[in-house]
């Protein structure tokens, strides 16, 4: 019998530039692709908020839908099943005679718990569970640091990494699989089996953003090649106007971050260099920052009082003000129509997540934590690293202290809606 691995997507659903896939198919005879969505992922909170809203749950569907067509071109398919992980691989791997099974390392504990359990699970069964890295710019091996020296300062992290570390060439996308055959690949779920029906209830979606690999290519390429090719090249844009809208894809793993920074490259060498695709390379800087303080600090990004060591006891009640902001009904005209088009779409761009973060925190004085976890449930692009990162940043109780206190609410406002026109439109 041919060696069989089993490869379990979780925020990597992509072919390209797929490590773990590639190396699969290198090394087995036959792959078995498997997604499980796991009920924990669309629990509560202990902030009574969601942990996948509506709107990113849609977007993990049509993804998870995506790549199983893929492999379906492919000749072969996804797996698809609902259930606990460290239940579930165990039993797939003593039902289909696998040798070993493959996976991207997480970087938050309650994702990495779970790569723990299963680990542990499969270890009883003699199977090991192979841990890729795939979901960074650079590789930590590749930077000129080890993690626990990496600068809290991101201009210091930033400027190192530039000068001494290389960003890899992306994995090419393979052109044939051999596949594992099995008859029933499970039901992709509808919204309403994975929420519960007040979470799916309470929201529109409105989303223009549609999950999947394919989908996410074809933006990244529209976004480069915009109306007749040129648009970005030519135009003046301002640095917070570069706004890509890759994110979501970023978060999902359905693009990598390295076929957007070679795609900017190659941009660069059709059109010359030009301020805004670098932009966008700073954005993923920042994305593998957050990431790897993650991986330095763990937990104490999800902590109220951060890295501060002598902050007040907080209170971290579900306020009315709270409630207001949430709702997009606090009377701040502006925060209001960020806080409405987030919810009814899940994305919002920088400066607005800056500006609404900074009014909950500082005018209505409502912990940050609590906004964090909003975010976590509505946000079609949440991450955990970048988005407790950043929220701790603009609290003012991140790690990099040339970034406390550099919030200013009016200031915020005047780069986002210097006219008031945002505000009028959305409000209309
Ligand atoms: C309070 C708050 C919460 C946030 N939560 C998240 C989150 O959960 N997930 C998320 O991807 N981003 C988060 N961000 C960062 C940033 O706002 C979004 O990445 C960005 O707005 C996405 O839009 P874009 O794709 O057009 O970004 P672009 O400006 O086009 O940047 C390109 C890519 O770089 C990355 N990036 C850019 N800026 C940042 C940053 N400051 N931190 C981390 N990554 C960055 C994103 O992957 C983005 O797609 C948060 C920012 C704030 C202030």
């Amino acid at each position: 019998m041919g060696k069989k691995i089993l490869v379990w997507f979780r925020n990597d659903l992509r072919l390209h530039d797929n490590e773990m896939l590639v190396e699969a198919v290198s090394k087995a005879d036959e792959i078995l692709p498997v997604y499980i969505f796991d009920p924990r992922q669309f629990q509560k909170t202990q902030y009574h908020t969601y942990k996948t809203g509506v709107v990113r749950t849609k977007l993990l569907i049509e993804s998870v839908s995506s790549l199983q067509q893929s492999f379906r071109q492919m000749g072969g398919n996804l797996l698809v099943l609902q259930g606990c992980p460290e239940d579930i691989l165990p039993e797939l791997v003593v039902e289909y005679g696998i040798a070993e099974v493959y996976h991207h390392r997480e970087v938050a504990s309650e994702e990495t718990a779970i790569s723990i359990k299963v680990e542990d699970a499969l270890w009883k069964q003699k199977v090991n569970l192979k841990h890729f890295i795939g979901h960074t710019l650079y590789n930590k091996e590749d930077l000129p640091f080890p993690i626990k020296d990496i600068p809290d300062v991101f201009t210091q992290f930033k400027k190192k990494t530039e000068r001494d570390a290389v960003v890899k060439p992306c994995f090419p996308t393979p052109a044939a699989i051999n596949f594992v055959g099995f008859e029933d690949s499970g039901a992709i779920p509808e919204i309403g089996d994975l929420l519960q029906d007040s979470a799916v209830a309470i929201l529109k979606v409105q989303s223009e953003f549609k999950g999947g690999e394919q989908e996410a290519l074809l933006h990244l390429h529209d976004y480069l090649h915009a109306s007749e090719g040129m648009v970005l090249a030519n135009a003046t844009l301002k640095k917070h106007e570069v706004i890509s809208k890759l994110s979501a894809w970023l978060a999902l793993g359905c693009l990598s971050p390295r076929e957007v920074y070679w795609k900017m490259k190659d941009a660069e060498a059709n059109y010359g260099v030009r301020p805004y695709f670098h932009q966008i390379v700073l954005g993923l800087l920042w994305r593998d920052y957050y990431r790897f303080m993650f991986k330095k600090y763990g937990n104490t990004f999800f902590k109220p009082q951060g890295f501060k060591k002598d902050g007040e006891p907080l209170v971290l009640e579900n306020t009315s003000a709270l409630q207001h902001w949430k709702n997009g009904q606090t009377g701040q005209p502006l925060v209001d129509a960020c806080m409405q088009e987030l919810n009814t779409t899940g994305y919002i761009n920088q400066v607005a997540r800056q500006l609404v973060a900074t009014y909950l925190v500082k005018e209505l004085e409502v912990n940050w934590v609590l906004g964090a976890a909003y975010f976590e449930e509505q946000l079609i692009d949440y991450a955990p690293a970048s988005n407790w990162g950043n929220w701790a940043t603009v609290a003012g109780v991140g790690n990099d202290q040339k970034l406390v206190n550099s919030f200013d609410f009016e200031k915020l406002a005047k780069i986002l809606d210097p006219k008031g026109a945002f505000a009028q439109v959305v409000r209309a």
